[in-house]
């Protein structure tokens, strides 16, 4: 049978894609190779412990709320967040640990604390952001860019006014802040948007401003429960799944994809696709592949420990004094860094029903390059897994007798999500439209019934973005 509307893998942007489609009176079919919906943010069981091995910094939760809303729901009936305070705790190495407040004016005050000019510049970027962050709502929030010519209304033109930097970013966060900690901690943005320290935009602070400005939250039961909720209103709505369905082919007749073959043989016709699936890695089944260099990626480790850490936070990160060196190595010479700054999600205080007690669900995340050229992932994993922990023991953590432990590269999410590279963005900022200032649009430039969702794709990566991403694909078919 012919469906109207075929969503390819049920990730989070996926989910949010059949929801809206079929809020527009679509009928669809999501065809997921896993035996659960959520992707990258499915959550995991394993030794007693429950893993949320994907995303765990959550923030704009009224993301989500309006994908409940748009179905007449109430978000809480399905999904609740706690705010957390503080957002995370950072330990630069040779210094007191200190708490990032869960308020703006605490924050403010944090940083007025190491010098009054970094406390006058973090004000005075968070004024500025407060006047663009409502046109961003309104343009790259609001729908898909895909023409030169939308850059020139004028709700773009004031806010690329507002985000151009003085210099690359880099080079702007120097000039704001003398304290090593706020430099380190800034630094780190750009590379989950996929972008580098020499971008010449602001785009890359959006993410802290939203963390400090809108707040950090932990999903009750973990993070898991985002999917979960989106694919219970999913299903209620009348949206029909297919689990351990994968796609292996895609099938064009006179410039339209007209059917999916599965890797049972089956083939499966539809009137659009909408491929929550990496749009690189798509073009690739279409025959086009890609030889362009990835964005970035992730490496983590999971361990079970069984001992408590009383000195962290739900959130933490860590700090080696060398951390120019750490982003050199990670922005310039794309390599795994050879001290890796080191964010850990520790999520047994706030959730003790995710570990057996007395016991630690410890799980630590460094940004990287994915599969480069120059770079063996096979070989470098056990020098990545070296370094993590060498960086982690420094600071006195104890990751002896693990109970489990669990390793991810870019080669796991190439294999296991069908990212390009094993990267979380796609192909690098350089291959990307418009200078690189925004991902690739929605739509397949040829085929024209095949519409993308997902981290590879416009808004960009990260819950939130990919949520909105999924309604940009259901407006567009
Ligand atoms: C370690 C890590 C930490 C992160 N931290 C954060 C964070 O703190 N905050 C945040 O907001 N974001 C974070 N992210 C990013 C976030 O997880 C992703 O941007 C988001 O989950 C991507 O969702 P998606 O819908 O694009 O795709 P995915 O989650 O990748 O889903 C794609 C789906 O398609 C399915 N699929 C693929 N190929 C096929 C096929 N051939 N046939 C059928 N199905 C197929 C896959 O099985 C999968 O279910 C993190 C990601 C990682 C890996």
């Amino acid at each position: 049978m012919r469906k109207a509307v075929v969503v390819l893998g049920a990730g989070v942007g996926g989910l949010s894609a059949a929801i809206h489609a079929r809020l527009k009176g679509h009928d669809v079919l999501v065809l997921e190779q896993r035996e659960v919906p959520g992707g990258k943010a499915a959550s995991i069981s394993t030794h007693g412990f429950r893993l949320d091995p994907g995303p765990s910094i959550i923030i704009l939760p009224e993301v989500y709320e309006a994908v409940f809303k748009a179905a007449g729901r109430k978000m809480s009936d399905y999904l609740q967040f706690v705010r957390l305070d503080p957002i995370t705790r950072v330990f630069f190495e040779g210094q007191e640990a200190i708490d990032l407040p869960g308020d703006r004016q605490g924050c403010e005050r944090l940083v007025s604390s190491f010098g009054a000019k970094d406390g006058e510049n973090f004000k005075a970027m968070f004024e500025r952001f407060d006047k663009i962050v409502p046109l961003v709502h309104e343009t790259i929030f609001d729908h898909p860019i895909d023409q030169w010519w939308q850059f020139a209304s004028p709700k773009f033109i004031k806010m690329g006014l507002g985000m151009s930097l003085q210099g690359n970013y880099r080079q702007q966060i120097d000039k704001w802040f003398e304290s090593p900690l706020f430099r380190a901690f800034f630094y780190g943005f750009p590379s989950y948007s996929g972008q580098s320290l020499d971008g010449t935009g602001a785009g890359a602070l959006f993410i802290p401003y939203f963390m400090i400005a809108g707040g950090v939250f932990y999903p009750v039961g973990g993070v898991g429960q985002i999917p979960s909720a989106l694919y219970k209103l999913a299903t209620e709505l009348g949206v029909e799944f297919r689990f351990n369905t994968k796609v292996t082919r895609l099938n064009v007749t006179n410039g339209q994809v007209k059917s999916a073959t599965l890797e049972s043989g089956e083939q499966v016709e539809f009137q659009t696709l909408i491929s929550n699936l990496d749009r690189t890695t798509v073009q690739g089944m279409l025959g086009t592949p890609s030889s362009n260099a990835p964005s970035f990626s992730y490496f983590t480790l999971h361990y079970g420990l069984p001992r408590t850490f009383p000195d962290l936070k739900h959130h933490s990160l860590f700090i080696p004094k060398n951390y120019v060196q750490s982003f050199e190595d990670l922005y310039d010479a794309r390599n795994f860094p050879g001290e890796p700054i080191v964010y850990v999600n520790e999520t047994t205080e706030l959730d003790p029903e995710g570990a057996p007690p007395g016991t630690s669900n410890f799980f630590a995340v460094v940004t990287c390059p994915a599969e480069e050229q120059h770079l063996d992932w096979k070989t470098l994993q056990s020098k990545a897994k070296g370094q993590t922990r060498s960086v982690l023991k420094k600071f006195g953590i104890d990751l002896s007798e693990p109970i489990f432990e669990r390793v991810q590269t870019p080669m796991t999410f190439r294999e296991r999500d069908g990212n390009y590279r094993g990267s979380l963005y796609g192909e690098d900022e350089k291959h990307r439209p418009f200078k690189g200032m925004l991902p690739h649009p929605n739509r397949d430039p040829k085929i024209k019934n095949l519409i993308y969702c997902g981290g590879s794709v416009q808004p960009g990566a990260g819950l939130p973005m990919v949520t909105l991403g999924g309604k940009f694909a259901a407006n567009l078919i």
